[in-house]
């Protein structure tokens, strides 16, 4: 049996595309969305130690194309800096093979 944690881990791995909280939680079946973004956060430390990385497409305003800095969870902001506008896109996730 596999813990919440390790299957998104997985799925991470697994996927093509970077996933957002969403599509975790829609892939996991998972009702919350910070529950996902409080486990990318412990996987984005555990999956160090097995010699991967996980990769974080920041969140992006959908109006100005404002990128949003990494930040430590890369959570979603709720607003834009530059235009103010609260469309904004979901961060997005992948965990791949750390180059050497
Ligand atoms: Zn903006």
């Amino acid at each position: 049996m596999q813990t919440r944690r390790e299957r998104i881990a997985e799925l991470l791995e697994e996927t093509e595309i970077p996933l957002t909280a969403q599509d975790i939680c829609t892939a996991l079946d998972i009702k919350s969305r910070s529950v996902v973004y409080e486990d990318v956060e412990h996987i984005s430390i555990s999956v160090k130690n097995r010699g991967k990385h996980l990769l974080i497409r920041p969140a992006s305003c959908g109006k100005c194309g404002y990128v949003f800095s990494k930040r430590k969870a890369a959570k979603r902001p709720s607003k834009c800096p530059k235009c103010r506008s609260e469309w904004i896109l979901l961060p997005a996730y992948l965990i791949r093979e750390r180059k050497r």
